[in-house]
């Protein structure tokens, strides 16, 4: 094999090593982690929390109620005791009175109102609760997929490393220290040349250059640094 053909089978390999990488790490983490689900449950759990505060807003309420009723409760046995002579004293009474009947149907419907909020909040929670539980019954059918779809590309991974390590076997000291130069630099070293033109950066290339590279040596772009491939 001539030293592009080398370079250019190891720059491939690299780009193909990478992909598979990043691929490795996406299939890990849709197995590890399900943004939709972990939306799901923080929605279920934010509501889970409306639904409490409208259960004690509902207690506190009913609560009040409780208390104005027996206001009420009291006042009535005063006014009918026939212990209060003084008509100012009865006259202020019977006003407490209507305040705390005015306060009582206004704390009824509050009641009302409360009852149906904490309900509504509680279908709510129900219904994203179950789509939660959904998302996750599908999310835990899928998992033996994604992991055999991770452990292959694990395996395909350490075959393209293998192959890689016998390619590099393959260059000598020089050329290896210059790729991964250019690699690491640039992240392709190798440019293919096409109609005596470097494909990376559009340089004409010298047509001696094109030859000595056609013959299997190793010549660089003398604008982008790449090393030059000339195909067949
Ligand atoms: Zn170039």
């Amino acid at each position: 094999m001539s030293i592009p053909d080398q370079v250019l089978r190891l720059d491939q390999l690299d780009t193909e090593i990478e992909q598979t990488e990043s691929a490795v790490s996406g299939a890990r983490r849709r197995r590890l982690r399900n943004p939709e689900l972990d939306a799901a449950e923080a929605r279920v759990a934010r509501l889970r929390e409306n639904e409490r505060a409208a259960a004690l807003q509902l207690r506190r309420l009913e609560s009040e109620l409780t208390d104005v009723e027996a206001k009420i409760k009291h006042g009535n046995t005063r006014m009918y005791s026939g212990q209060i002579v003084d008509p100012r004293e009865l006259g202020s009474l019977e006003r407490e009175l209507a305040n705390y009947a005015s306060k009582r149907d206004e704390l009824e419907q509050q009641v009302l109102e409360a009852m149906e909020q904490a309900e509504a909040f509680a279908e709510e929670v129900a219904a994203s609760d179950a789509g939660a539980r959904e998302t996750r019954t599908r999310w835990e059918a899928e998992r033996p997929s994604l992991e055999r779809q991770e452990s292959e590309l694990a395996q395909r991974l350490t075959l393209l490393k293998a192959e890689r390590e016998g390619a590099l076997a393959g260059v000598s000291p020089q050329t290896a220290s210059m790729y991964a130069r250019l690699r690491a630099n640039s992240g392709h070293a190798v440019s293919v040349v096409r109609n005596g033109v470097c494909q990376w950066c559009r340089v004409n290339i010298p047509q001696k250059d094109v030859q000595h590279a056609r013959a299997g040596a190793l010549v660089s772009c003398s604008n982008c640094e790449r090393i030059l491939y000339v195909g067949s």
